[in-house]
């Protein structure tokens, strides 16, 4: 029935799986059949503070039955306090606009890099550069910055110009000209390959940017949010960049982008905007993920489950030497590369079959991205379902 009515009505941008999932609680869903998975996926690192979550569910609740939305023609409170718990989490002095997705907010990341070139260099200064390998998201100009040529289909041509790609970041050095006015780049690549990049050359980077007056814009849309385990990516590579966007964990499942820049008067009222962008609903949600989310990590808590986490994955990486390559990633954000891609198609397969959910990046990565709240039974329940798909496998 699901499957009938999503593929008559849908459009087909997505290959599905049709389970139809109907209650979850933390890292664990329930299907129609009430079968149990655990989810080592959370919606693809939305779900930070887990499904269902009471909390979460009560301030939206509450919320919503007074107001939704009222337009960013009027002050929103919740708006504003989540604005100053973003400064205030980053420990960077930084203001916010708030939009509705990743590729949003990387968006009106390049507006201000374009706005930067414009004012300050008259215009000559607006080419963005990025990584191969890296993901800025699927409108006409972040699928642009993304660097990688399978992304740019003519199917959608002509794309916006202003795009540069280099190999890795230290090939960013040759191919800065007058014309570059941002870097843009995450901190480990996520759909990329879960690929962390190295601290120092991060940091040489930023401050050679500085020096010549380049913005340097922090993809943090997936790194964001506690994933890595300190809030910010940037915050663990101790860079202070001139943008910084987020996305999926940051409302816990309510869609909200945020773009977050030092050069706090760059834009002027008219300059950018959405209807949408951080209404009640989404600031609500997100203040009751942020407070419950630092509360966690104060209390150690977010570290002893990256610890746990990491010691399991550890295990099945050693156990099955014939599967996997290398093991790579951060915190809650963890991969595991896969021999081929064959392979990993069948272990996420089978994965399903045994009743845990993972992800793929790249062409051959394993990617595990659970809630930030699974809990140790759910990681324990999970690395043995995952482990029982990995035996039948070989
Ligand atoms: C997911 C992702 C995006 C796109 O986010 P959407 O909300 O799907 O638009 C952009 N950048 C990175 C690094 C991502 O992981």
């Amino acid at each position: 029935m699901l499957e009938q009515l999503d593929k008559e009505y849908v459009l087909h941008t997505y290959a599905r799986n049709y389970v139809n999932f109907k209650k979850g609680i933390n890292a664990t869903l329930f299907d129609d059949k009430d079968r149990d998975y655990i989810d080592f996926t959370s919606g693809i690192g939305v779900v930070s503070v887990g499904h269902g979550n009471k909390e979460v569910a009560k301030a939206i609740c509450n919320q919503v039955q007074n107001i939704t939305h009222i337009s960013n023609l009027y002050g929103i409170e919740p708006q504003a306090k989540l604005a100053q718990k973003i400064a205030k989490l980053a420990n960077m002095d930084v203001a916010t606009f708030f939009a509705n997705s990743g590729a949003e907010a990387n968006e009106g990341a390049i507006k201000i890099a374009r706005k930067y070139g414009k004012t300050k260099y008259d215009g000559k200064r607006y080419k963005v550069i990025t990584l191969e390998h890296s993901f800025h998201g699927r409108t006409i100009t972040t699928v642009k910055a993304t660097g990688q040529e399978s992304f740019h289909s003519p199917n959608f041509a002509p794309y916006p110009d202003g795009f540069t790609y280099n190999m890795a970041i230290d090939d960013i050095y040759n191919s800065i000209d007058d014309e570059t006015v941002a870097v843009m780049i995450e901190l480990v690549q996520g759909e990329g390959g879960v690929q962390p990049f190295e601290k120092e050359a991060v940091q040489e980077l930023a401050k050679f940017l500085k020096q010549r007056d380049i913005l340097l814009i922090i993809d943090e849309v997936q790194t964001g949010v506690y994933r890595t385990g300190e809030f910010l990516a940037s915050n663990l590579y101790e860079i202070e960049p001139d943008v910084i966007t987020m996305a999926k964990g940051l409302g816990g499942g309510v869609p909200i982008g945020a773009v977050v820049t030092t050069h706090k008067d760059i834009f002027e009222p008219g300059d950018h905007g959405s209807t949408f962008g951080g209404n009640y609903l989404c600031t609500t949600s997100a203040n009751k993920v942020l407070e419950l989310l630092e509360e966690y990590k104060d209390a150690g808590k977010l570290d002893e489950t990256i610890i746990s986490f990491g010691a399991k994955l550890n295990e099945i990486f050693e156990k099955y030497p014939n599967i996997f390559i290398a093991q790579v990633g951060l915190g809650l954000m963890r991969g595991l590369r896969v021999k081929d891609a064959d392979l990993l198609k069948k272990v996420i397969a089978t994965a399903f079959e045994e009743g845990v959910l993972v992800l793929k990046a790249g062409r051959n990565t394993l990617r595990l991205l659970p809630p930030l709240t699974i809990s140790k039974e759910e990681i324990n329940e999970g690395f043995k379902r995952l482990d029982n798909a990995l035996a039948k496998i070989g």
